[in-house]
């Protein structure tokens, strides 16, 4: 199932995700994992978070950042080139658009699922 074309405001909003979990990498992480811990027990949490603002973006991600080293630094840098070039949101592979919940899940995603998929498999 593929995604939809992205809109300004969504490249907004994660554009602004990007730089917020940049922020987050190069600087407060210990703050982040007692936030992560805080939710209680509850893994991802995507489903339950409305569509809109950029803090339940934020709050959605949360957790993903607690296995984030310095290559998905890097990750994070090149998603912010594709957002100024424009090509931000496309699988690499097939060009088709990421689904925007893997997005807010991972704004860095470089693949849609089933391309992930045959890569892992690979
Ligand atoms: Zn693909």
């Amino acid at each position: 199932m593929p995604g939809r074309k992205l809109s300004d405001q969504d490249l907004a909003n994660f554009k602004e995700l990007l730089l917020h979990v940049r922020g987050v990498i190069t600087g407060d992480i210990s703050k982040l994992e007692q936030d992560a811990f805080g939710i209680d027990g509850e893994v991802g949490g995507v489903d339950a978070v409305a569509d809109g603002g950029s803090d339940s973006y934020t709050q959605a991600f949360s957790l993903e950042l607690l296995q984030i080293d310095e290559h998905t630094l890097r990750e994070i840098d090149e998603a912010l080139e594709r957002l100024s070039e424009g090509s931000f949101g496309r699988c690499e592979e097939c060009e088709s658009w990421l689904l925007k919940d893997r997005l807010r899940a991972i704004p860095y995603a470089t693949h849609c699922v089933g391309c992930q998929r045959l890569k892992e498999q690979a």
